[in-house]
């Protein structure tokens, strides 16, 4: 018993001294383990990490980050500053979600494009329906926002807005800025160089070729096809 007794008293000052000891102490340094190369099959877990942390609400069945699946895409979220139509920062912070499909298509395009030098450069991706009030509220002109009871491609995480980009970033001349509402955006337009043309051409074709769509007007919008995901509310949250 009183043997009993010495080591249950060992035991409760053993685990006293571990719990008191801070959380942060320095344990004593185990041997580094070799670094091992990873198996094929463990790549897809080794993505990088988005810039900022996936929201708690995020479902990958609904949404991917699409700097989550390449972060060498280029991001240019206009409503994320206010350069743009509106002059007005639209988004808390830029982060580019699509459905899916829509991302992996986009990705592909970007790794094609890498092969000859160039690349995406993302303008606006999924908007939120939110969003999509707040736009239309200042602009209430179905020329140039569409009305959120019907919503667009965009609401529904379908459509990008995008340029190409050469090896430094630079965008391609594309005769007109983003979001420039006028004929020289047209895709039929005939007055710009022969590089512009051949610029639009290019994405046009890329996209194409990977189930997406263009929209006569505006050379940097393309929405995927077909329409399989409803108009969404979801508000991503910033850091
Ligand atoms: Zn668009």
């Amino acid at each position: 018993m009183k043997y009993l007794l010495i080591f249950c008293l060992f035991v409760l000052l053993n685990c006293g001294s571990k719990s008191s000891q801070p959380a942060d102490a320095v344990q004593p340094s185990a041997p580094e383990p070799a670094v091992a190369e990873p198996a094929a099959d463990t790549v897809a877990d080794d993505l990088p990490e988005p810039v900022q942390p996936l929201p708690p609400d995020y479902d990958t069945t609904q949404w991917t980050e699409v700097i989550h699946l390449d972060p060498t895409i280029g991001l240019d979220l206009r409503y994320a500053t206010d350069n743009n139509f509106v002059s007005e920062k639209m988004y808390d912070c830029p982060r580019c979600f699509l459905r899916p499909d829509v991302a992996k298509a986009a990705v592909l395009i970007h790794k094609e494009l890498k092969k000859k030098g160039l690349g995406l450069k993302m303008y606006d991706c999924y908007r939120p329906r939110p969003i999509q009030w707040k736009l239309w509220n200042k602009v209430p002109d179905p020329r140039y926002v569409a009305d959120p009871r019907k919503g667009s491609m965009h609401n529904r995480g379908m459509a990008i807005d995008l340029t190409i980009v050469d090896s430094l970033g630079n965008e391609l001349d594309m005769g007109t800025d983003f979001d420039f509402f006028g004929k020289e955006a047209y895709h039929n337009y005939t007055g710009h160089s022969e590089e512009v043309q051949q610029n639009r051409q290019l994405l046009l074709e890329v996209m194409l070729s990977h189930g997406f769509r263009s929209t006569s007007t505006e050379w940097w919008h393309y929405s995927y096809k077909p329409k399989t995901f409803p108009l969404d509310d979801w508000l991503w949250e910033c850091e």
